[in-house]
């Protein structure tokens, strides 16, 4: 039984080190432990450059531990080709990534920043979530660390809350294999057995999803009632070139605001049937968030307004439903909206 049990996760670990072109994986019990994983690393004096738009709960914990004094901090909008030169000259220690970024799926180039972290003698790590080793490979980027929230893509099934972090190097691997332990943050076997049988359908999954994500934001782009959509796979979209050299795939996650701000986001989401408000993603079912009052509320107005995340609005993770359907569905909010 226990044999079982310790089974279960190694597989899972080797199986995503696998993927993503690592030497090993370990897991841990959620994303943001996933995240802390790689700052445990860190010491004072050490700095940090992480995405200005990041995931709402890494910014929060990236900002908890530099209040403590664990190291120096710099949000940059790492597309900014100025802001990065000037985070690069400060020689920083670690360089988070996200890409395509959470919610407004800026696109930046891995192995440009991965390469110039190098340089400086700078660590790089990518949080893969979004995307997943389907459709992303940031180590054959160049990247030394993979991130993963297990409890989207790679589970995909909206029951399971792990995280797994995968090293380039068996050095690196190895420090926070320790640490890992040292803290006891790693995951429980059950979550890797269910996470292992999520992963199975990952290919299918991801690539029916972005078929559908494709449509979506087509249809929604072609609507007066949305003044923008951010989906890498439309032409209009700023990082479409970079995707589409760096990702096998556009993904399912899009993000699109409303003309009316707050109060059409209200009757929109009130106005959905088939569409889960929810602050998760990459499930089976299409969920929606609205940045400003969930998943990035902790931000605060200013950060959030300077990072680009309007009132108005709205994050898609399009799932497996028949696309009709969701279709549908959003038309009908969208008729709501604009009451
Ligand atoms: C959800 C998420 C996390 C945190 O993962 P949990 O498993 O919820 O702790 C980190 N990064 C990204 C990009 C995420 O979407």
């Amino acid at each position: 039984m226990v044999v079982l049990e310790i089974r279960a996760g190694t597989l899972l670990g080797d199986t995503l080190a696998k993927l993503e072109g690592g030497v090993g994986a370990i897991m841990v019990a959620s994303g943001m432990a996933a995240v802390d994983l790689v700052l445990s690393r860190l010491t004072p004096g050490d700095l940090v450059v992480a995405p200005h738009d990041c995931y709402g709960g890494t910014y929060r914990l990236l900002a908890a531990r530099r209040d403590r004094g664990q190291f120096k901090l710099s949000y940059v909008d790492q597309g900014d080709e100025d802001a990065l030169s000037a985070a690069f000259d400060r020689r920083p220690a670690l360089v988070l990534i996200e890409t395509p970024s959470n919610p407004l799926m800026r696109v930046v180039d891995i192995r440009a920043i991965a390469d110039r972290a190098k340089a400086v003698g700078a660590k790089t790590a990518v949080d893969n979530t979004f995307l997943s080793p389907a459709l992303q490979r940031p180590v054959a980027l160049g990247a030394d660390f993979v991130i993963h929230s297990t409890t989207k893509y790679l589970n995909g099934h909206s029951d399971v809350v792990g995280g797994a972090v995968i090293a380039a190097d068996r050095a690196d691997l190895d420090v926070l294999s320790d640490w890992a332990n040292l803290t006891g943050v790693t995951g429980a076997p059950f979550d890797a057995y269910l996470t292992l049988r999520g992963l199975r359908t990952l290919f299918p999954r991801i690539e029916r999803q972005q078929v559908t994500a494709f449509a979506v934001s087509k249809v929604l782009q072609a609507d007066p009632r949305v003044r923008v959509v951010h989906y890498p796979g439309l032409n209009s979209h700023p990082g479409h070139a970079t995707a589409k050299a760096q990702q096998a795939g556009f993904g399912a996650m899009l993000s699109f605001e409303l003309v009316g701000g707050v109060a059409a986001v209200r009757r929109f989401l009130e106005a959905l049937h088939i569409i889960t408000l929810a602050d998760s993603l990459g499930g089976v079912e299409t969920l929606i968030a609205h940045p400003a009052t969930m998943t990035h509320a902790g931000m605060g107005i200013e950060a959030r307004h300077a990072a680009g995340i309007d009132d108005g609005l709205l994050r898609l993770s399009v799932g497996l439903e028949a696309e009709a359907d969701l279709i549908a569905d959003l038309k009908v909010g969208l008729a709501a909206a604009d009451e």
